[in-house]
């Protein structure tokens, strides 16, 4: 399966997040050239560490670079980030034009990886928050994500409360990863119509997603990809 990202139909950008039947990192190949709309891409995927490094890209960027989120304004690079549970989010600034692929993690989103990649925008290519454009993938929600206090203390202090993103049950506190990117995004000041999450649980929808906390070490990865066609923003067919 291969969703698009945004519901708005943003001709000239390409971006989507993929799932367990478009496979794992060997299949994506079939993404460039020419996938997911027309037009030579150029793919590029940073070695993910859990870290909070945001990496700009250019057609001369070295493969391999570590980095757990990408931001880039060139035409025809494809970004990519790969998960299994981890929230996969992508950015987009209609302006000037700019894109972004972010891996958050509870490391990640401890690091506040989101607004840093937000800022990075802005300061690399004068976006606007207010008009950046963002996209929570399929990821480990609330309803199976238990985890230790510590990961509930690291988080605590990068969104003001806990409403909305974390519950206790059984004594166990649950936290949801992508409501607290989406605090974090919103509190970076994008504004909350910009900001689409999709609802799926990557643990629940283990059949449609691959789920780290589900398969473990061997599970797959989904991929969330986003670039700037060559034709220019606005042009149909793009
Ligand atoms: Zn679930």
């Amino acid at each position: 399966m291969i969703q698009r990202a945004f519901e708005e139909d943003f001709s000239g950008l390409s971006a989507c997040f993929t799932g367990r039947a478009a496979g794992d990192r060997p299949k994506w190949g079939i993404l460039k050239p020419g996938r997911p709309e027309r037009g030579e891409f150029r793919l590029y995927m940073p070695v993910q560490k859990h870290t909070g490094r945001v990496l700009k890209v250019t057609g001369k960027t070295p493969e391999r670079e570590v980095a757990d989120a990408v931001v880039t304004s060139e035409r025809g690079l494809l970004l990519g980030v790969r998960v299994a549970d981890c929230v996969p989010i992508l950015l987009f600034d209609p302006d000037t034009p700019a894109v972004g692929a972010v891996h958050a993690g509870w490391r990640g989103t401890a690091l506040v990886i989101l607004r840093t990649a937000i800022n990075r925008m802005v300061s690399e290519f004068n976006s606007v928050p207010e008009r950046i454009h963002i996209a929570i993938g399929p990821s480990i929600r609330g309803c199976c994500y238990n985890v230790g206090p510590e990961v509930v203390e690291s988080l605590s202090g990068t969104v003001s409360g806990h409403q909305g993103w974390m519950t206790t049950r059984g004594g166990v506190p649950h936290i949801d990863l992508a409501a607290v990117n989406r605090l974090q995004a919103l509190e970076a000041g994008v504004v909350g119509r910009h900001i689409r999450v999709v609802p799926e649980c990557t643990f629940c929808r283990h059949e449609t997603y691959f789920s780290y906390r589900k398969e473990g070490p061997g599970a797959g990865r989904q991929a969330a990809f986003i670039g700037l066609n060559h034709g220019p923003l606005g042009a149909k067919g793009g």
